[in-house]
């Protein structure tokens, strides 16, 4: 057996490791002269944490925090502490978020979980957890999703991933094989990934464009699995997709990688079948072979092979989340979809495959949003709720028929890829 040697990895990568600290730096968050920033990363990844926080120095950061995470301890914390533990989200934390975006700073998240940390933990812990954390960080949220902040996350391979990932092989070749995936995925393998993902976003821009001059009223999807769905659009919608751009005009990438493009979806206005195409990992359990049925926007009916208790948990979480809040569209030749690789993390996931979401809504794909109050977007169909959750429903062989609200029907996806 070859064991891991971490240092002698990093030693062996340093170069394409330091490319990857930059493109998150540079293009994800697009730090600035003077910005403040926050980057979230495991104890663990200390060494990719270090390259990050320079590299924010040299694109004129004005001060970086390091908020250090461990898989370790937040198991230990959900197997072991009190329970009452759970029904509370410290207040110094809120004071903390509060601070740092009241300065402007720009949150930077290196992402490596074990997407089995959290196996075997009380469902009901996690539940009341998710539930007061995301009570408690709902304005930074908010902002996060109006774009009020820039914010981006990127992976990097963990022991515990690559082998969840890859079983069959060596923990050592694991990790090169999802550090590969990865590159590849991020479009970071390359000489030049920043220009890469200049590169990307031009080319975002004509689907984007093309879907927002069309404004269909609904759209009907069919998959060979058994999809077979009619999602209603909200009025005045706005696809996005190849990033962001902040309040102040400065673009930035939320995720990488990211390949979707998305828009918002009626919430009193889904009815179909929608039969997922992958797993779902929730709270770091594997939801898997799972179908949901819509009417006039609710999930009335649903199953699943393996933890349906989960789902059943998620669904429950309130009023909005048993609702969409996200439909996306994803090539089945994106880099990710070609690879055929399940990641077990969402970041990846989501971009092999078009996609729904469960709960919240992004208010910057209704036109005019940041100008409604919450009563007024929920009037025109934009969907609120504590969580948001995406799950596949994508195929090599979907198609998609885009209705206009004359009745007008176009065929703009045809097997799996975009025709436009
Ligand atoms: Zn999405
Ligand atoms: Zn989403």
């Amino acid at each position: 057996m070859v064991l891991f040697q971490k240092q002698e990895w990093v030693n062996l990568n340093n170069e394409r490791l330091q490319k990857y600290a930059n493109l998150l730096v540079r293009a994800g968050g697009n730090v600035q002269k003077g910005s403040p920033v926050v980057i979230s990363s495991a104890v663990d990844d200390a060494y990719f944490a270090r390259m990050v926080q320079d590299a924010a120095y040299d694109a004129g950061a004005s001060d970086v925090t390091i908020d250090w995470t461990d898989d370790a301890s937040v198991r230990a914390k959900f197997l072991r502490a009190s329970s009452e533990v759970f029904d509370e989200f410290p207040e110094w934390r809120v004071a903390k978020l509060k601070y740092q975006d009241d300065k402007g700073s720009v949150y930077l998240r290196i992402e490596s979980s074990d997407p089995d940390n959290l196996k075997g933990v009380e469902s009901d812990r996690l539940q009341r957890f998710t539930k007061v954390a995301s009570q408690a960080t709902r304005p930074h949220a908010e902002l996060m999703m109006s774009n009020a902040l820039r914010w981006s996350i990127i992976a990097l391979p963990s022991p515990a991933w690559a082998r969840k990932v890859f079983p069959t092989i060596t923990e050592a070749e694991a990790i090169d094989k999802l550090w590969t995936c990865i590159l590849k995925a991020a479009r970071a393998d390359g000489d030049d990934p920043v220009a890469e993902w200049q590169k990307h976003r031009e080319n975002f821009t004509k689907r984007v464009e093309y879907l927002n001059a069309q404004q269909f009223d609904s759209l009907h999807i069919t998959t060979g699995l058994g999809t077979d769905f009619t999602v209603g659009l909200v009025q005045n919608h706005n696809w996005e997709g190849g990033g962001d751009i902040d309040k102040t005009g400065i673009p930035f990438f939320p995720n990488m990688p990211t390949e979707e493009v998305f828009t918002m979806p009626h919430r009193d206005r889904a009815n179909g079948r929608v039969v997922a195409s992958m797993p779902l990992t929730y709270q770091g359990n594997l939801i898997e072979n799972f179908e949901m049925t819509f009417k006039n926007g609710i999930v009335i009916d649903y199953k699943a092979e393996t933890n349906q208790d989960i789902l059943k948990n998620l669904m429950e979480t309130d009023e909005g989340a048993r609702r969409l809040g996200e439909v996306a569209l994803v090539a089945n030749s994106s880099p990710i979809g070609q690879m055929g690789v399940l990641f077990y993390n969402t970041l990846f996931d989501e971009n092999a495959s078009a996609h729904l979401a469960l709960g919240k809504a992004y208010p910057t794909n209704m036109q005019g949003a940041e100008s409604l109050t919450t009563e007024q977007r929920t009037a025109r169909g934009c969907n609120d709720s504590l969580i948001h959750e995406d799950f596949m429903f994508g195929t090599a062989d979907m198609n998609i028929t885009g209705i206009k609200p004359d009745g007008t029907e176009v065929n703009f996806f045809k097997n799996g890829e975009f025709d436009i």
